[in-house]
């Protein structure tokens, strides 16, 4: 794979069937995806095999798998904080099993990250909730690390700041971020080619996706097109290359209808400002 490939995020393509997706990916002229979990009905060894032949024999690489978990939503900054991630005591340990699940998934498709949303760490860093979400990713760290994968932390809902002093605490070399532009704006958490430079050194992946701040304080803001909304995507890129992150540019779009024209635009203009 070349340096800063431009990927997809499968799910980007609105298509349910991880088969269906990557071949319509494969026809996009796309070569490197991320993939999300498996949908249940994959979980079987004939499915999952017939997947992974499908990706072989399309030559497309798979760069990172995504841990999501049910019963996640994004509605607004009060459901993130009760449903996302490790957060809720009663659902960590669950969701530490399903992400070494997922782990298991990504090896299979020679992808060496796995990306997740850790969910909203409380800004008291002595509070249980934050000690019990740092022991979480330690531990899955600690797991990952024997099936030399790297753990991928998705940015947005903490500042900068917040997430590097994590990943001190954390403490592990394969303990990373997936830096996504458009959260850090959608959470209103700060400017995200200020944040690159922040968390340079603990860059694993990146998504490139658009968007608007919020509209006013303790509201999301709106995903954009790329290149329309306030990340300023060639300064994003040229930030990258300045900071010497060299793996794939992998576009997410997780809004709109004209989802399939919106990506062919995207591609485009990445490989232009690479
Ligand atoms: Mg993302």
């Amino acid at each position: 794979m070349r340096d800063l490939e431009v990927g997809v995020f499968l799910h980007s393509l609105g298509i349910r069937d991880p088969a269906e997706a990557v071949r319509k990916a494969h026809e996009l002229g796309f070569t490197c995806i991320q993939m999300g979990a498996l949908p249940e009905e994959y979980r079987t060894p004939e499915k999952h095999r017939a997947l992974l032949d499908l990706i072989k024999e399309l030559s497309i690489n798979v760069s990172a798998v995504c841990a999501s978990f049910a019963g996640e939503s994004y509605k607004d900054i009060e459901t993130v904080k009760e449903t996302v991630g490790y957060r809720n005591p009663e659902l960590r340990q669950v969701r530490i099993q399903r992400t070494l699940e997922i782990a298991d998934e990504a090896v299979a498709f020679g992808a060496p990250i796995i990306t997740t949303h850790i969910g909203v760490l409380p800004k008291d860093e002595s509070d249980s909730i934050y000690q019990g979400m740092l022991e979480a990713v330690k531990h899955i760290g600690h797991e990952l690390d024997a099936l030399n994968l790297t753990f991928a932390l998705e940015t947005g809902q903490e500042s900068a700041a917040e997430m590097k002093r994590f990943l001190e605490a954390v403490g592990r070399d394969n303990v990373r971020i997936n830096f996504d532009p458009a959260n850090m704006i959608l959470y209103g958490t700060g400017n995200p080619i200020e944040a690159l430079e922040v968390l340079k050194g603990y860059i694993a992946h990146v998504h490139v996706k658009d968007g608007h701040w919020p509209p006013e304080p303790g509201k999301l803001g709106s995903e954009a097109r790329l290149g329309e909304g306030d990340v300023n995507i060639p300064a994003y890129v040229a930030k990258l290359k300045e900071i010497g992150y060299r793996g794939p540019l992998t576009i997410e779009r997780e809004a709109g209808t004209t989802r399939i024209p919106d990506l062919q635009a995207s591609k485009k203009m990445l490989e232009e400002l690479r």
